[in-house]
Order: C-alpha cells, then structure tokens, then sequence
C-alpha cells in the first residue's frame, strides 16, 4: 500500500492533520524522530489507513511520486532538522509543506535555499488548534504557486469550510514567507481579540461587579449580533463553568498570568520593523507580559493606591455602551493589522489578497467571526483600500460608536480599571484621522538637540533652524 501523503512529526498537531488528510480517503505515512509517538498513534488508530514508518527510508519508500510530505513538528531547529533529515532521499518534483508555525524569515531563508533545487517548498501557517487540524484548520500556504496548484485539492478538502458560503478556508497566500506572515499576523490579531473581550470582562466583573451568569447572558447575547465570534462564544461558554473541587466559577479560580508561545511578539517585532502603527496589538502584548509579573504585582497593590471607585448603576444602555466600545476597538485592531498586511505586501512583493485572506479566516481559526465578511466586502469593494476605516461600513460604525468608546475608557480610567487595548484603540482612531500632530513639536525637538533638521508646512525643502540664535538672524533664512 503506497501513500498519497506523508506527515512528519506525530505530535498533537501532526498526528491530527494525519487523520484529518486520511479521513478524506487518503493512505498516509507517518513518521516522527522517535517511534514512540508513531507506535501510539498507530496503535490508536487500528483502522486508519495509516502507514507507520520507523526509518526515514521507509517513510519516503511508502509515498508515492511525486510525494507530498507535510511537516508538523516545533518551529526553528527541529523543522530545519526535518528538512535535512527528508530532503537527500527525495527526487524531482516532490514537494515539502511546513506546516509548524515557522517564523517567516525562517520560511523566506528556506524558500531562497529550494529555489536551487528540484524540490518544491511550502510554508502554510495552520490555525485551530488540535481540533482544527483534525476536523478542518484554516491554512495559509506561501511558496511555489505550481506546488499549491498541484496539492490544492487536498488542502481544500482538508480545511474548514466558511459558514455563510461553504468556501474551503485555504487560498495561496503568495511567495516565499507570506504564508507563514499571513498566520503570525492572525496570532497577532488573536492577542487583540482576546485583550480587549478581556478588558470588557473586567470592566463589568471587577468594576460594575456582574456576576458570572450575569455576564454569560450578556456575550451570549452579544454572540448574537455585530460580535459574533468564535471568542465571544467561548467567553460565554468558560464564564458559565464552575471548578469541581471548590465549586468556585472556574474563571475565578484560574490565576491570572497569561503565557504566550512569541507569535504575538513575532507581530509586534515585524510592526516596529515595516514601521506601521500597531498600538492594540502591542498593547495586548504588553499587558500578557506586566500579568506575568504576578508576585511584583501583588507586592505593588500593596502600597500603590488607587482612585475612589464610584460604582455606577448597571443598565442595558451601559452594558450596550461596553458593547459598541469593545466592537469600535476590534475594528481598530483589524485596522491596524491589515495594515501591516499592506505595508509587508509592499516590502516583499507579496501582492497580498486581503479579500481572500479575510475569507480564509472565516472558519476554523480562532478569530472566526461574522465580521470577516464585513472586512471582505470593504477589500470587494475597494482592493486597494488604504485602511479598512475609510470604507463606507467600517467609517460609520467608528464615527457612530466612538462616543461609547470614549465613555466606556473614560469609565475604566477614572476608576482604575487598565484598559489598554481600548485606550489604545481610541488613540489609534483620533491619531488616524487627525490632519495635524503633534509631531511638529518632536521634529522642532530633534532639530534643536541634535540639528536633525525638519520639513516646513508651506515650502519643500529639507531645513534647520538656529535654535541658539536671535529670531532675527533666522528670519529669511
Ligand atoms: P507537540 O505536540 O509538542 O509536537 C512537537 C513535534 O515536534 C513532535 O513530533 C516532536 O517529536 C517534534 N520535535 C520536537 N523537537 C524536535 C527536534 N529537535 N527534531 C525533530 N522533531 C522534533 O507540538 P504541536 O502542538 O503538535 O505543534 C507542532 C507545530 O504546530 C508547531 O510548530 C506549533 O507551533 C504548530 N501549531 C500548533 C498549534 C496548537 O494549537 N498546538 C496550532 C497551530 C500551529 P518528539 O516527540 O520526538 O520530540
């Protein structure tokens, strides 16, 4: 029995894409460094058209030309590992897929290294978690078109399907490391997502004092409209959880350091690096980092006080209000990280396709929501659009809830409640669509301490005033 696929590392995403590509009647050979995992996986899964292969030579013997082999093993060296392990035993035309979630710098480096060779390469980001891999991810190939072409089929049977229009959630992203970008961006908007349903939790739980049921009636509700996602369904569901030993919400008992595998950090580093505006993202970082800092924190809210808190009267017109604040600062967040779709596709020729990477992120993944059909009809709409706020759609809702935004932050503030990640939203939206800065100021500074020199408002020219003169001296100069 020979295999269509191989997959390389049995681990928790491996062995589920395994079972996912074999369950869409496909023979698949597996293989991981050690036999331990292959021997269990296979062991599992007795009636599974699975070839288990315990030497590197076995596994490429079993796949048939030209052979398909997906990787799926941690990023960085252990996928380099893979790659040099695979890569002497194969001929003309086969194909490698990088599924782990490479580093796309890494995935551009690869990429250069196959373009001498015979071999074709892949990097595709892969989001879903084990679930996803196994039942259908969203996936975000980048690398040689004539190879996507040729395992699309597969791909596309193996994805989510998008719920409004049944469309598989794959698409090529582009060249070399797009793919893997496209999804380290996706991690980086997840960050956001997720600080800011944080923010609103703690804003109703720890400020205006809901309780749990309380709150899992309202993102349930929420779940029914604009905020309809993934996120906020899984919010409803965890408040509605109770711990079986204490008998404690289960929210209550889980302490609050939130870890992060770099992804997030990854986006926040490529932001600072194309130079674009990534403030709610960052800003979701940073609070995952100053939540590590558990025993500093608790040392420091013992001494550092905060304000009087005055706790207003809850009504479904505040809770609505916590509601357009959290939807207004999401669409700051999409905002911020299409744009640095933009700016990448830019840099590194990729000719992204934000209309289609909206669409491929509509099932499966963790940011699934029903507004990724909004993002889509703006980028249908317009496929150069600047920023997804000057579309029609996203320009009414910021214009119409701003107020709430503003309201909802000033609440958190004033009561002491960190709000980052809407703070940073409104920052964004006010910096975004002011003609004139402050940066006039900053560019007089820097002239002044160290002759940087600045651009004047009413003639071209690069310029540098004689801070330490007369007035008069200057004038005309
Ligand atoms: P995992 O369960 O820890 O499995 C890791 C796999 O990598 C195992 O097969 C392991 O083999 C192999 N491996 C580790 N170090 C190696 C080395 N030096 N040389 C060769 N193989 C090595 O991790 P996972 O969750 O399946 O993740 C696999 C990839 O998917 C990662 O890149 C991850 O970032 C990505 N990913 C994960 C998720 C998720 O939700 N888990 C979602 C999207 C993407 P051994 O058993 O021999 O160590």
């Amino acid at each position: 029995m020979n295999a269509k696929v191989g997959v390389m590392g049995m681990g928790v995403m491996g062995s589920s894409l395994a079972l996912n590509i074999e369950s869409r009647g496909y023979n698949v050979a597996i293989y991981n460094r050690g036999d331990e995992l292959t021997k269990k996986v296979k062991n599992n899964n007795p009636d599974k058209n699975l070839i288990d292969a315990y030497t590197i030579e076995d596994f490429v013997e079993s796949i048939e030309k030209p052979r398909n082999i997906f990787i799926m093993v941690t990023a960085g060296e252990a996928t380099d590992y893979m790659i040099n392990e695979v890569l002497p035993l194969l001929d003309e035309d086969d194909l490698i897929i990088d599924c782990g979630n490479s580093n796309y710098h890494d995935t551009i480096r690869r990429s250069e290294f196959f373009e001498n060779l015979k071999v074709n390469f892949i990097g595709m980001g892969v989001s879903g978690g084990e679930e996803g891999a196994l039942k259908g991810p969203s996936m975000m190939p980048g690398g040689s078109k004539e190879a996507y072409d040729r395992i699309r089929t597969i791909l596309e049977e193996i994805s989510a399907k998008a719920p409004s229009d049944g469309k598989p959630c794959v698409t090529y992203i582009g060249k070399d490391g797009s793919g893997h970008f496209v999804k380290m961006v996706h991690n980086g908007i997840e960050y956001g997502d997720m600080q800011l349903i944080a923010e609103s939790y703690d804003i109703m739980r720890n400020y205006l004092d809901l309780d749990v049921e309380e709150l899992a009636d309202i993102y349930q509700k929420w779940n029914e409209g604009e905020l309809d996602s993934f996120l906020i369904e899984i919010t409803s569901e965890i408040l509605r959880k109770y711990d079986t030993k204490t008998g404690k919400p289960m929210i209550d008992v889980i302490l609050d350091k939130a870890g992060n595998k770099g992804t997030g950090k990854w986006t926040s580093e490529s932001a600072l690096n194309l130079g674009v505006a990534l403030p709610t993202i960052n800003a979701a970082l940073f609070a995952r980092y100053i939540s590590a800092m558990k025993n500093e924190r608790i040392n420091a809210s013992k001494i550092l006080k905060g304000p009087d808190i005055n706790i207003p009267k809850v009504s479904d017109e505040l809770i609505e209000k916590i509601r357009k604040a959290l939807y207004f600062s999401k669409i700051m967040s999409y905002a911020q990280g299409f744009t640095l779709y933009r700016e990448a596709s830019k840099k590194y020729n990729w000719n992204l396709n934000y209309k289609e990477i909206a669409s491929i992120f509509r099932g499966g993944c963790i940011i699934r929501a029903q507004f990724l059909e909004k993002i889509m009809e703006a980028y249908e709409n317009n496929p150069d659009l600047e920023n997804i706020l000057l579309d029609d759609y996203f320009m009414n809702i910021a214009i119409s809830y701003q107020d709430a935004a503003r309201e909802i932050s000033s609440l958190a503030l004033k009561a002491g409640i960190p709000v980052p990640g809407f703070t940073s939203a409104l920052a964004y939206y006010d910096s975004y669509r002011s003609e004139r800065l402050s940066a006039n100021m900053i560019q007089a500074q820097r002239d002044y301490f160290g002759a940087h020199t600045y651009n004047r408002i009413d003639e071209e020219g690069v310029f540098h005033y004689k801070w330490d003169e007369e007035v008069e001296e200057n004038w005309n100069k």
